[in-house]
């Protein structure tokens, strides 16, 4: 495939993020990274990015295009659909900037979409059907997947947007962190994610599940919410004794109960007490928001 490099957009951790189009005019994304400083283990781990984000496809994750490897120059480049809506950070900066708060049909919608994308992850399949869903609300628990992937750095700068349409459109991307798992392994260490997002469990170097990124998606509605994020604090040490205390300021007062209560539910510092995206799923409300995104 032949594509017309245009500016750079972004800086990843691997390499650069530029736009490119496509023959056909199509605006995509390239990551262009390098692997020549990288040990056989970063190596590894950039081939397993690449599986994972090729295993997912859902309108709201960053839909993986290709990849191509360019042998001389040791990179590798990954192309990716261009999401040109910013990400949730952003929101969140203006948020602030004019003291203001998300509507709260926004935030349901925001957790719709963000719920669908880490169904697809934990399950790795798609949600079921809305239908399907609302005839047979547990029908998800029959059928277990062999494998199923972890996210493990939910945060607003990883939520990107894309607003072709009157609502706004949310994609998970920079999977960068991920890792796939096997139901015989199913617990993942070794974790390097962002502070602010961790849950009590990863700061106290236990495995991570799916219930930690269901903390993370926790922290992130809290923040889209609140314009700040549930746990804060100066050092590394301080961050993690709030955390594990799981105190955090009320949501403002705009906000109903029963999103309080689910944000709440996300922040239970037991992680067998979090909801799973499958059981946010078969919220009344969730469902009424699934209806009119899909
Ligand atoms: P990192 O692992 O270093 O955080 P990201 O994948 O998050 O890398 O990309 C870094 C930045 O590049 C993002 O914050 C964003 O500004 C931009 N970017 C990445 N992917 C896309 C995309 N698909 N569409 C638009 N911008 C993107
Ligand atoms: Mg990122």
């Amino acid at each position: 495939m032949e594509y017309r490099p245009k500016e750079i957009i972004g800086h990843g951790s691997f390499g650069i993020i530029r736009k490119v189009v496509a023959k056909d005019g199509t605006v995509n994304v390239r990551k262009e990274i390098s692997y020549k400083s990288m040990n056989q283990k970063e190596r590894a781990q950039l081939i397993s990015e690449f599986r994972i984000l090729k295993s997912l496809v859902h309108p709201n994750i960053v839909r993986y295009l290709h990849h191509e490897h360019d042998v001389t120059n040791q990179e590798v480049h990954l192309y990716m659909e261009y999401c040109g809506g910013g990400d949730l950070s952003g929101v969140i900066r203006n948020l602030r900037d004019k003291d203001e708060f998300y509507p709260e049909y926004k935030v349901w919608n925001v957790l719709t979409q963000l719920c669908l994308a880490l169904y697809t992850c934990h399950n790795n399949k798609a949600p079921p059907a809305l239908a399907a869903s609302i005839l047979a609300p547990s029908s998800d628990a029959i059928e277990s997947p062999h494998s199923f992937v972890l996210h493990r750095d939910i945060k607003p700068e990883n939520i990107f947007l894309d607003s072709s349409n009157n609502y706004v459109n949310v994609k998970l991307g920079d999977f960068g962190l991920a890792k796939m798992l096997d139901l015989e392994h199913p617990l993942a260490t070794t974790y390097v994610g962002t502070p602010f997002y961790m849950s009590p469990e990863i700061l106290t170097d236990q495995p991570s599940t799916p219930a930690s990124d269901i903390w993370s998606l926790g922290c992130v509605m809290y923040e889209l919410c609140s314009r700040y994020p549930p746990f804060q604090a100066k050092t590394h040490l301080q961050l993690a004794n709030k955390v594990r205390e799981a105190k955090f300021k009320p949501l403002p007062s705009i906000y109903s109960a029963t999103l309080a209560r689910t944000i709440e539910a996300c922040l239970r510092i037991d992680p067998n007490q979090r909801p799973t995206a499958a059981t946010l799923l078969r919220l009344d409300i969730i469902k009424i928001c699934r209806k009119e995104i899909e």
